[in-house]
């Protein structure tokens, strides 16, 4: 088996394999050697010579140009989750966020101590109030457990910033 690098009439580029050197030419005088872009059977053997290397071949111009450092490429922000909202979640998120401001208007921020303040507050061993703080969601599946009435307050996007 033999490859030739062929080229039709109008210029298209093939490949094509062939059992001999000879086929080629017994082929394509039959006409059986065509183009497989525009069907033309008038194909020649391209033209190998590595002077006349093709256009995509010759080292392009602009690879003299050193290429920018990646690290100097701006780094594409962290991904984050989002949802197109329709009408009714636009109007639940502002009912979210009334009810957060609420509650941070009205409640004391106790913070990263929120458990053992509602444990407290729950056992009557600190004046009952309304708080809000963190807890995880392991602190807070505990509170629950122990009947400690407690609401899992929902993250705005624009409180992460
Ligand atoms: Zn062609």
């Amino acid at each position: 088996m033999i490859k030739y690098a062929l080229v039709c009439e109008t210029g298209h580029e093939f490949e094509s394999w062939f059992p001999n050197s000879d086929a080629f030419d017994t082929q394509s005088k039959r006409g059986l050697v065509t183009c497989p872009v525009c069907n033309s059977f008038k194909v020649s053997k391209a033209i190998m010579a590595p002077q006349v290397a093709r256009k995509d071949r010759e080292p392009a111009i602009v690879s003299a140009v050193p290429a920018l450092p990646v690290a100097q490429t701006p780094v594409v922000p962290s991904v984050q989750p989002m949802a197109l909202l329709d009408e009714r979640d636009v109007a639940l998120r502002e009912a979210v966020r009334e009810l957060r401001s609420r509650i941070i208007e009205n409640s004391v921020d106790v913070g990263e101590s929120f458990p053992e303040e509602a444990r407290k507050m729950h056992e009557g061993d600190a004046p009952a109030r309304s708080i809000y703080g963190k807890a995880s969601l392991a602190e807070a599946r505990e509170l629950i457990e122990e009947g400690i009435p407690l609401m899992p307050v929902p993250e705005l996007p624009e409180d992460r910033n």
